[in-house]
């Protein structure tokens, strides 16, 4: 059995990592974290929950351990990342294993949607940065911060950066970077655009490629539904209700529906709350450590928000519209099915999905059962 103690890491992030009850490396950190350790870049095809984000930051933190620059607002690593909630993700992470270094290791998240003077006033001493690339460039153009130190950068989740329409500013960034340094490129998928960054940006790179666990499909039970459009309400609130569902990830495609589903379970006695791109960074945070700690029922969202946030044990998610990829969906129900503990996916699905939740089915290799609303009584829902 491989543990953390053979991969090189230091007695105190041995402690911390003990603490946290990470006993044993994950595939993609047993494989990661020596090549960081011996600077060389890499590669990771690596989904959320691969354990991706410790393959790096414990690597990193071992290698700026006594080489942190003294020149003030100059940082030593900066990492690339597509939202403002993997960025304060990835920067607890940091925290978690650099705040209990003997040379402690000071960490910064910075994302826009929130006033700017704050984070120019934190970026004092800061060794790792955390960043979305069009907070990162204001800051810079401000002279917050300055690159000409980076030894290490990070794209995480950089499939997403691109999506997202983020290439222009990273190639903006990368501009600003010194030639010499270590590049670690992390994306869910191997598409074009990722192979044009890694040619461009890793040299003679450890490819790591970690299999999405389809065996997690299995833990998930698959429901749907048939129903027509206008019922979905009176359904979603009977399937919560009836179920005595405790807490529900309902999915929309919209930003608009997320609000008008999150509404009308309010009024009906439901709690719940929206989270999405067009709701401040405070109410966000606050809606998902609710929904996190289990003081909140249903958390409405679009697959946007929903990408890289960890939460465990969910026990259901539904699929209140259907999103438009396969894949999406299989990331979407792949929440449910964490921690060996096997969760409930339910899709919502009218007349005119039938065909494309087919297409979806036929993607995932697995057909789900399907049960006609018509024949529940949804009055008083
Ligand atoms: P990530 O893919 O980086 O988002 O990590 C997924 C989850 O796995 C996070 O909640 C981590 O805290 C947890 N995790 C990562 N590595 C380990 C490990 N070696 N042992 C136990 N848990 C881990």
């Amino acid at each position: 059995m491989m543990s953390f103690t053979s991969l090189g890491l230091s007695p105190s992030l041995l402690r911390t990592l003990a603490a946290n009850n990470f006993t044993q490396p994950f595939p993609i950190q047993q494989q990661a974290i020596p090549a960081i350790l011996n600077r060389k870049d890499v590669l990771g095809i690596a989904q959320t929950g691969s354990g991706k984000t410790a393959s790096y930051v414990l690597p990193v933190l071992m290698n700026l351990q006594g080489s942190t620059t003294t020149k003030n607002r100059h940082v030593n690593a900066l990492v690339l990342v597509p939202t403002r909630e993997l960025a304060v993700q990835v920067r607890e992470v940091f925290q978690m294993f650099g705040s209990k270094l003997p040379e402690p290791i000071k960490s910064l998240a910075v994302y826009g949607g929130v006033s700017i003077n704050p984070q120019m006033i934190a970026l004092q001493n800061v060794n790792v940065l955390v960043a979305t690339p069009g907070r990162l460039l204001e800051l810079v153009e401000s002279n917050a911060v300055h690159l000409s130190d980076i030894e290490t950068l990070v794209l995480d989740e950089a499939d997403k950066m691109l999506n997202l329409g983020f290439k222009e500013e990273m190639n903006r960034i990368f501009a600003l970077l010194p030639k010499k340094r270590q590049n670690l490129l992390f994306s869910a998928t191997l598409s074009e655009d990722i192979n044009q960054i890694n040619q461009f940006l890793l040299h003679d790179p450890l490819v790591i490629k970690i299999e999405a666990p389809k065996d997690n499909i299995e833990l998930i039970n698959q429901l749907g539904y048939f129903v027509p459009e206008e019922k979905k309400g009176p359904l979603l609130r009977y399937i919560i209700k009836h179920n005595e569902l405790k807490q529900v990830l309902v999915f929309t495609s919209s930003v608009y529906k997320a609000d008008n589903v999150a509404d009308k379970l309010r009024k009906n006695g439901i709690d719940a709350i929206a989270i999405h791109s067009k709701k401040s960074q405070g109410a966000r945070t606050k809606a998902l450590s609710k929904f996190k700690a289990g003081e909140l029922q249903v958390l409405v969202t679009t697959d946007l928000l929903a990408r890289g946030i960890d939460i465990e044990f969910l026990p259901c998610v539904i699929n209140y519209e259907l999103p438009r990829s396969p894949k999406d969906y299989i990331h979407r129900i792949g929440r449910t099915g964490r921690a060996e503990s096997p969760g409930d996916a339910i899709s919502l699905v009218t007349p005119e999905d039938k065909h494309h939740f087919k297409i979806i089915q036929k993607k995932m290799g697995k057909w789900v059962t399907m049960i006609d609303s018509e024949g529940i009584d949804l009055k008083g829902h």
